[in-house]
């Protein structure tokens, strides 16, 4: 048996519960410190429900800058950009920039991958034990192409064809026939049959309770802030109160950056803005498969008996608050897309920023203070990663020396 340590856990978002979660499983002594009033309520609410383990490739890739240069001025763009004087801001595009090549593309899938693949075993063992509630499905994810270029491209990146099949039209209405209307506008499609859905939030919710029946859990409420605690370490405040911990995981979202201006370190995070819309709908119209309109890089995800519509990458965005203008064109996009499901016109709207590394890569690891470890950067797949990520993080505790 490890070490068993105190750790208080910061952020009660889908990266802070997991976390969490795997501490307590493995042992240890939790707190998880969250500043809102519910947990699972900032970018881990109304997000896509995609657990998209086998589609990890990051926004960073080679011609999306060209790409994104023409969609800037329309209001259904995959991505706006809104320039802003934020040095912060020019950093992370620089960086973002130098990401978007195949090479570096290729790499950091790879990574990604490894993760989610870890993950997705990590919940499949959590719901054996128990963990339920929040809408899991295994339906297979389908993600449709209507560019036939960037359809070959990624048919000829597939590197296992059992795990991902490379599908016609036809196959693809076959596969998923609540989007039949769409095939002829579409050049194929590419189906992971062991992806899986849930509600995010319902998730979090899930987690929470499990972590209650443990008597070395506790959930606080308030503000956690870091200052420098000498021989290396970091010391934490809730509310302004010093708190004793052996060791401290930061995973608090996009409010991360801010959390670790005190000590000297800036985290390379941005907030991209995103959206989602939740419509109720009679089953028998709405699709079964989660699937990734590519070109437009719409998600559609059935949770129950609603169905989750998310997109949308607002790069410039200053809060998660809702713009009339991306939500109808969201709207449009999804009425032109699966009018079945619709009318769209009074489905639940929602905003999330997404806490986005340059790269796509997050960033799970130690740093310099011997007692802080990183749990941040998720981005556009903070769901499908959590548990790995979480496991991860669960490893580097049992790694350190007390
Ligand atoms: C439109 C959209 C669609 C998406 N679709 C998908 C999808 O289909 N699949 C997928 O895998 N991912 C998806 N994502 C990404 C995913 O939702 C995020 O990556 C994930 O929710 C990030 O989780 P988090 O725990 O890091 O952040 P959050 O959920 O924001 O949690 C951070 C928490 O930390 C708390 N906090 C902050 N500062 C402090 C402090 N000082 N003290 C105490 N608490 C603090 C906050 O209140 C918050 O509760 C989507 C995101 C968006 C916006």
């Amino acid at each position: 048996m490890p070490v068993k340590r105190t750790i208080m856990v910061v952020g009660g978002g889908v990266i802070g519960l997991t976390t969490a979660y795997a501490l307590i499983q493995a042992g240890h002594s939790v707190t998880l410190v969250e500043r809102d009033q519910d947990v699972g309520i900032q970018a881990s609410f109304g997000n896509g429900g995609q657990l998209s383990y086998r589609y990890v490739k990051p926004l960073a890739d080679a011609g999306i800058p060209l790409e994104a240069l023409s969609w800037m001025f329309q209001s259904e763009s995959p991505i706006s950009l809104k320039l802003r004087l934020d040095w912060h801001q020019w950093r992370w595009l620089a960086d973002f920039l130098l990401a978007c090549n195949a090479r570096t593309n290729r790499a950091n899938t790879t990574r990604l991958l490894q993760l989610a693949l870890q993950g997705q075993q990590a919940l499949h063992q959590w719901r054996q034990e128990g963990l339920a509630d929040f809408l899991w499905r295994q339906p297979g994810k389908l993600v449709v192409y209507r560019n036939a270029h960037k359809f070959s491209k990624a048919a000829g990146a597939v590197s296992n064809p059992q795990q991902e099949r490379v599908l016609t039209p036809r196959e693809c209405a076959e596969v998923e026939p609540a989007f039949a209307g769409l095939a002829p506008a579409l050049a194929g499609g590419i189906f992971s049959p062991d992806d899986e859905v849930a509600d995010c939030y319902l998730f979090c919710q899930a987690l929470l309770k499990a972590l209650q029946q443990s008597p070395e859990f506790q959930l606080v409420t308030g503000e956690a802030t870091f200052e420098e605690g000498g021989a290396e370490r970091c010391r934490v405040r809730i509310d302004g109160v010093p708190q004793q911990t052996d060791v401290v995981v930061l995973a608090a979202g996009l409010a991360s950056r801010s959390m670790m201006q005190p000590l000297g370190r800036t985290l390379p995070l941005y907030g991209l803005k995103g959206y989602s819309l939740t419509v109720e709908a009679d089953p028998a119209v709405l699709p079964d498969v989660s699937v990734t309109d590519y070109d437009n890089r719409v998600v559609y995800a059935r949770l129950g008996r609603r169905l989750r519509v998310a997109a949308m990458v607002d790069i410039g965005a200053l809060d998660a608050s809702l713009d009339p203008r991306r939500i109808a064109g969201l709207k449009r996009l999804a009425e032109e897309t699966l009018p079945a499901a619709g009318p769209y016109g009074s489905a639940a709207t929602w905003a999330g920023m997404r806490p986005a590394t340059p790269t796509g890569v997050p960033l799970v690891e130690r740093t310099q203070w011997r007692n802080l470890l990183l749990n941040v950067g998720h981005g556009a797949l903070g769901f499908t990663l959590s548990c790995g990520s979480a496991l991860t993080i669960r490893d580097l505790v049992e790694g350190m020396t007390p």
